[in-house]
């Protein structure tokens, strides 16, 4: 190992990659990292941090409006763009700086620059080659835009966190997290939002019940939804404008085209070739539960394995994968019961089964149900529905999904994650004593099965 100027190079420091690094460095490895375009990743940059300001920004237009049954008169301000971006690129960079810290002091060697692998134990970099043991491939997704004629007038997630100007009208193409989330965003700040769907119903992966009160809440907000709807080409007006033409015959005609049609793993010139890594047809890298590629001393995690392409399991991944390289403490990741929300408004926060798949696994489940409007909007003259979803395992008792559509549901989920992971009975969220006056009170107060 000595021969080696590094135990462990990681290519990318996102979410998985910085805590691979620090905890590795840590566990007393001889640590370098590559970054070739922003400190913290996908997440603090392009992702989870920047959305969610986004989003807390665009709900205050509906915070203003229900404010006036609770006696604040009509004071809706005009909202300003230019200045929600300078603080959320002065709060990203503050963030950048953290993560660097970070990395400094856990004594890493960080290179900012494009990494590429030269042969199972090099990285070429900013021009030097660097030997090392172990590398970690840590370089996350990219947008993945599909073919079809005006795909250059489009953007991706990546460029909404940098308009200069925020748009009259949007469509934005997609049915998954961003699609949803973006279409909220974006009608929150006052412009007209439409969403395109390829299929009948938006949210394939997630419950039945959850993707109909979506549909039905966004909806009521004014977000134009159009499913089964597929694009069929895009061109730019003499104004300006962007005229949408979709198979169906349908034109619309917007300022700016959103595609959030998923994201595809980042290996393009990483130097694989070199390498005997195998990837799945998307170029996702295979690894087994070590995070080993095929090639012994070389490991991937996050994104760019294409599993679950959230944050948490990327970070998750990465502690694993430390302790068993560089602390000699094996530990696997468990994949089962992890929580997710959608910071669509209402929030989506879900974890386990959805009742397709439960009725799929078990011989006979419960359901039960509740859809209500919370207390709050007796007076803010909101019609939002809340819906609150548990799935039950009849023969054990246990509670193998929980579902929710309602405002901070995000926040919700996690305590109901953790009873979910601890085994919880139907019996025991019965025995459990609510939080009164909660909408989250209702987990515990659903007594009677619906199906
Ligand atoms: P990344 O964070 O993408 O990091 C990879 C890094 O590698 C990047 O910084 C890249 O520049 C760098 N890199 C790539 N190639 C090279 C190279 N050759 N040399 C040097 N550096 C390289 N997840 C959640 O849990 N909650 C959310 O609310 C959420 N919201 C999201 C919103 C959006 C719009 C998007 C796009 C994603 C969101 N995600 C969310 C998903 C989350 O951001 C990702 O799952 C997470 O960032 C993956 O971490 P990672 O370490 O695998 O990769
Ligand atoms: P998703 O995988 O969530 O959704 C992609 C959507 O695009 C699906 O509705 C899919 O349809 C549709 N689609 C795929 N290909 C095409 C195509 N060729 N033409 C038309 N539609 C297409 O990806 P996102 O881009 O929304 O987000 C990427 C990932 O980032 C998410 O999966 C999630 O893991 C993560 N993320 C997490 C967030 C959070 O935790 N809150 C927020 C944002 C992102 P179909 O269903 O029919 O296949």
């Amino acid at each position: 190992m000595a021969d080696f100027d590094f135990d462990l190079f990681v290519i990318g420091v996102g979410s998985g990659g910085v805590r691979a690094a620090r905890m590795s460095a840590q566990y007393g490895a001889r640590v370098a990292s590559a970054e070739d375009k922003y400190m913290g990743g996908t997440c603090v940059n392009v992702g989870c941090i920047p959305k969610k300001l986004f989003v807390y920004a665009s709900h205050y237009a509906e915070e203003y409006r229900h404010a006036e049954g609770f006696g604040w008169g009509q004071a809706s301000p005009p909202f300003d763009w230019p200045v929600l971006l300078n603080n959320k690129n002065k709060e990203i960079s503050r963030l950048n700086g953290i993560y660097q810290g970070m990395l400094d002091r856990a004594g890493v060697t960080h290179f900012d620059g494009r990494a590429r692998i030269a042969d199972a134990h090099h990285i070429a970099i900013n021009g030097e080659v660097v030997s090392t043991d172990k590398i970690l491939i840590a370089t996350g997704g990219w947008p993945s835009i599909p073919d079809f004629p005006g795909k250059e007038l489009v953007i991706s997630s990546n460029e909404a966190f940098f308009l200069k100007s925020l748009p009259k009208r949007s469509l934005v193409v997609g049915g998954g997290y961003i699609a949803v989330e973006f279409a909220g965003i974006f009608k929150g700040m006052g412009v007209e939002s439409h969403l395109s769907y390829r299929g009948p119903l938006f949210l394939r992966h997630f419950d039945d019940d959850v993707r109909a009160v979506v549909r039905d809440e966004l909806h009521k907000k004014g977000v134009k939804l159009h499913f089964d709807s597929v694009v069929e080409r895009i061109e730019r007006a003499s104004d300006d404008s962007l005229i949408v033409t979709f198979k169906d015959g349908e034109v619309i005609e917007t300022d700016l085209v959103l595609y959030a049609t998923g994201r595809k793993p980042a290996v393009d010139d990483l130097g694989l070739e070199n390498v005997d890594v195998k990837c799945r047809a998307n170029g996702a890298i295979i690894v087994d539960d070590e995070f080993r590629t095929s090639e012994s001393n070389i490991f991937a995690l996050g994104d760019v394995t294409d599993r679950i392409q959230l944050t948490p399991v990327a970070i998750a991944e990465a502690m694993a994968f430390s302790s068993t390289q560089f602390n000699g403490v094996r530990k696997l990741m468990d994949y089962d019961g992890i929580a997710t929300a959608v910071f669509c408004q209402p929030n989506i926060g879900t974890v386990g089964l959805t009742e397709s798949q439960a009725r799929e696994v078990y011989a006979e489940v419960e359901i039960f149900k509740s859809t209500f409007r919370p207390m709050k909007h007796t007076l803010s003259g909101s019609d939002e529905q809340n819906m609150m979803k548990i799935i039950v395992d009849k023969k054990t008792d246990k509670v193998v999904g929980v579902h929710m559509v309602g405002s901070e549901a995000g926040e919700i989920i996690q305590g109901l994650a953790v009873a979910c992971k601890a085994g919880a009975t139907k019996a025991i969220f019965d025995a459990t004593v609510a939080v009164h006056p909660t909408t989250a009170e209702e987990f515990v107060l659903m007594a009677e099965p619906v199906a």
